[in-house]
C-alpha cells in the first residue's frame, strides 16, 4: 500500500528520501522549475539525433525513441513502449550550455578619436538541465576542475554553473559504445545532482524512482505529486542499473592505465591509428570534457573590433603552432596527444581522468576509431617501440 501525496499537500521530502513520481509528477516538476524562473532544457530529437534542447513539458521528451550506436554509426528507432529516457547520450553534450562553442569576449567600437570597449552583458538565465546522464554530470564536474576551480577561472562558466539545477536520469539503456561503468561514472549516480530519477517500467507500471540530492531538490520534489517508495520500487531501480551494467557495450581496463600510456609514447600503434585517423576533430567536439579553445580577433565593416573565443581541437595543426611551425605535425602525434591527455596526463593536471566513458568519440568518429580498442592494442604489446619497427609509415 503506497501513500500518495498530491502536489503541494504539505508533504516534506528530505535529501536521502526515495519517492516515486509518475508522468504527472514529472510534468509538475518541469512546470515548477519553469515557474521558479529556470530555463528548462532537456533531451530533444533534432536532425536525427537526441541532443539538448528547449523543454517545456513531458510532451517535448523523446517518447519511445531509442538509439542504435556503434563505432562510426548512430541511428534512432521509434517504438510505442512509452519510455521517455530509453536512449544513451547523443552528439550534443551539456558542455555547450556552459562553455559555448563560440562566444564574444569583448568588442571595441570607434567613438570619435577613441575606442569604447564593451563586454557582453552577463547571461542571467538560470538553467535547469533535465535528463542529463550520470556520465554527463561527471563530465561537468571534470570541467568544473578546469574552468571553475583551476588557476584560470572562467567567470562566464562559473556564473552559469552556479545558477544551474540538475535533474539526472540514471541509465537504463546504455549504448553499444558506452563504458561509463569502467570509469566509475555510471550507470547510477550518488552525488552532483539536485534530483535523480530512474525510469522503471515493469509489472507495477511506468514510473520514476526519485531521490533528492540537495535540499533545493527535496523542496521541488515536495511540491509535486508523488508516492512514498516501496521495497519493490527501490528493488526495481537496482534491477535497472544492474541490467544496464550488463548491457554496457564496452569496457576499459583502467588499472595502471595512466602509466601504461606514459611508458608507451613510442609505441608503433600510434602510427597504425594515424593511418585511419582523418584528423577531423569530431572526437574532441563531441567529447563532454574537451575544453580547448582559441581566441580570434575580427573587424567588421562598421569598424568594430570583436574578440571571440571558439572551441578548438588538438587535432588542428594550428593548435600546437609555436614559433614557425606546429609542434605536433603528424597525425600520430596529435592522436597520441589527445588520448594520453584524456587517460593519463589529465591525472597529473587535474587529479582525475579526462574521460567519463560516454562513448561519443567512438560513435561519432567517421572511421570508427575506438579509444577502448586502441588502449587494448597498446596494452597487449606493452613496451613495443616504433624504434623496433623502422619501416612504419608516417612516424614523426
Ligand atoms: S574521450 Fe570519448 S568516451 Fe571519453 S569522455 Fe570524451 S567522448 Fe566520452
Ligand atoms: S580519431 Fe576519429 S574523430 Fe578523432 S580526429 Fe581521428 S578520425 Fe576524427
Amino acid at each position: 500500500m503506497t501513500t500518495r501525496h498530491e502536489a503541494s499537500d504539505g508533504s516534506t521530502i528530505e535529501p536521502g528520501d526515495v519517492v516515486v513520481l509518475h508522468v504527472q509528477g514529472l510534468e509538475e516538476l518541469i512546470a515548477s522549475l519553469i515557474d521558479a524562473g529556470f530555463d528548462t532544457r532537456g533531451p530533444s530529437v533534432r536532425n536525427g539525433a537526441i541532443v539538448p534542447g528547449a523543454l517545456h513539458g513531458v510532451t517535448d521528451l523523446p517518447k519511445g525513441v531509442h538509439d542504435v550506436q556503434a563505432p562510426g554509426r548512430y541511428r534512432l528507432e521509434h517504438s510505442d513502449d512509452g519510455q521517455l529516457f530509453g536512449w544513451a547520450v547523443g552528439p550534443g553534450s551539456w558542455k555547450a550550455e556552459f562553455f559555448p562553442p563560440s562566444q564574444e569576449l569583448w568588442r571595441a567600437s570607434p567613438a570619435g578619436d577613441s575606442m569604447v570597449f564593451t563586454e557582453p552583458a552577463p547571461d542571467q538565465r538560470r538553467l535547469a538541465i533535465i535528463g542529463a546522464r550520470p556520465c554527463e554530470v561527471a563530465a561537468l564536474s571534470v570541467l568544473d576542475r578546469v574552468l571553475a576551480n583551476g588557476e584560470h577561472r572562467d567567470p562566464r562558466y562559473v556564473e552559469r554553473r552556479d545558477a544551474n539545477f540538475v535533474v539526472v536520469v540514471e541509465c537504463g539503456r546504455p549504448g553499444a559504445t558506452c563504458f561509463c561503468s569502467s570509469m566509475g561514472t555510471g550507470p547510477g549516480i550518488d552525488a552532483g545532482f539536485d534530483v535523480a530519477l530512474t525510469e522503471v517500467d515493469d509489472s507495477d507500471g511506468h514510473r520514476f524512482v526519485a531521490r533528492p540530492g540537495t535540499q533545493r531538490g527535496a523542496d521541488f520534489l515536495s511540491r509535486v505529486t508523488h508516492e512514498e517508495s516501496t521495497d519493490r520500487d527501490r528493488g526495481a531501480r537496482v534491477a535497472v542499473l544492474e541490467r544496464a551494467g550488463v548491457q554496457m557495450g564496452r569496457r576499459l581496463d583502467t588499472e595502471g592505465l595512466a602509466s601504461l600510456l606514459a611508458r608507451n609514447v613510442e609505441h608503433p600503434h600510434w602510427d597504425e591509428v594515424a593511418e585511419r585517423c582523418l584528423s577531423c576533430a569530431n572526437c574532441t567536439l563531441v567529447c563532454p570534457t574537451c575544453f580547448c579553445s582559441d581566441v580570434r580577433d575580427t573587424t567588421d565593416l562598421a569598424g568594430d573590433f570583436h574578440r571571440r573565443r571558439t572551441w578548438s581541437s588538438c587535432f588542428d595543426l594550428d593548435h600546437s603552432y609555436l614559433h614557425g611551425g606546429p609542434v605536433r605535425a603528424s597525425v600520430s602525434s596529435r592522436y597520441r596527444q589527445w588520448m594520453t591527455h584524456k587517460l593519463s596526463t589529465w591525472w597529473d593536471q587535474f587529479d582525475t581522468s579526462g574521460c567519463v566513458g560516454c562513448g561519443r568519440c567512438v560513435t561519432w568518429c567517421p572511421v570508427g576509431i575506438d579509444i577502448t580498442e586502441e588502449v587494448r592494442a597498446i596494452a597487449t604489446s606493452d613496451g613495443a617501440s616504433r624504434r623496433d619497427v623502422p619501416s612504419v609509415k608516417g612516424a614523426p
